[in-house]
């Protein structure tokens, strides 16, 4: 079964999108079947995967609202070398429809129990608002990243997201945790990044992953193209950064399955 994992942040411009589409492209690199499902209307993971978001055939909003089947939405074969779920403006509409529809909350859920026995990680980039696209993205996923800007408001608003993923843990989804932390944008050179960082570390401890994502040109221009910095520069320290945030979360989900598999020691 798939690790579905949500990245989420409801500020804007922290580097959501641009973690989806390079992890997905690293985790694929490293061999594994990876799904990259965008929930974003603005459908920038899409366009950055090399989908035409106007030329969707059947997007994320209809595999939300029942119009197809989760297997009609998916795209294969694509040279980014993971699959992709794709959105584009019509998910706008999803927000209000879904309000009318039962089980709203686990729609996306439904949909990949079809499909997450075929992936070994699914990926689902976000909107910069805590709302029902969110709330579905989070009710199917077992674990939360959290891409931060280590920049002075980056802790503002964080408590309300943590209460967020809480309370759908309490109502919705208990398998739901924070599966990490990662700071992006960094820039060493700045001490309150440095700051920053060392608060983010003393808050969340081992939840901070160790990996750091650089502040790296090629990791803005690369989506122009519609390729994954990977793939456009392989070598640059955006690309070098995300294969290294691939490998420490494979690690840590390696290690958590090969600790709930030994048995627990009884008196
Ligand atoms: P979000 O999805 O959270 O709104 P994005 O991933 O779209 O954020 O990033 C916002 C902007 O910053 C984009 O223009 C993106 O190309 C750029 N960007 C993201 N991460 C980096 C980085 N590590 N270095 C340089 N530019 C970055
Ligand atoms: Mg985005």
């Amino acid at each position: 079964m798939a690790k579905i994992l949500t990245i989420t942040n409801q500020k804007g411009g922290v580097g959501k999108t641009t973690t989806c589409v390079n992890l997905a492209a690293s985790l694929a690199a490293t061999k594994k079947r990876v799904l990259m499902i965008d929930l974003d209307p603005q459908g920038n993971a899409t366009m950055g995967s090399g989908v035409d978001k106007h030329e969707l055939e059947y997007s994320a909003y209809e595999v939300l609202t029942d119009q197809c089947e989760v297997t009609q939405a998916v795209l294969t074969g694509l040279p980014v070398g993971y699959d992709v779920i794709g959105s584009n403006g019509d998910l706008t509409a999803a927000e209000v429809e879904l309000l009318q529809l039962p089980r709203r909350e686990f729609r996306m859920k439904k949909a990949l129990l079809n499909i997450a026995d075929q992936y070994d990680f699914i990926l689902i980039d976000n909107p910069p608002s805590l709302n029902l696209l969110t709330v579905n993205a989070l009710a199917a996923s077992s674990g939360v990243i959290i891409p931060m800007q280590c920049e002075y408001y980056a802790l503002e608003g964080i408590s309300a997201l943590i209460g967020t993923i809480d309370k759908i843990n309490k109502r919705l989804n208990p398998e739901l945790r924070i599966e990490g932390i990662l700071r992006t944008m960094f820039d060493p050179r700045m001490s309150l990044t440095k700051d920053v960082s060392n608060h983010l570390v003393e808050y969340f401890g081992d939840k901070v992953y160790r990996t750091v994502i650089p502040r790296n040109v090629r990791l803005a221009e690369a989506p122009s193209h519609g390729l994954p910095a990977l793939l456009y520069d392989k070598n640059s320290r955006g690309s070098v950064a995300y294969l290294a945030l691939a490998g420490e979360l494979i690690r840590k989900t390696n290690k958590a399955s090969t600790e709930a598999s030994v048995p627990e020691q009884t008196e």
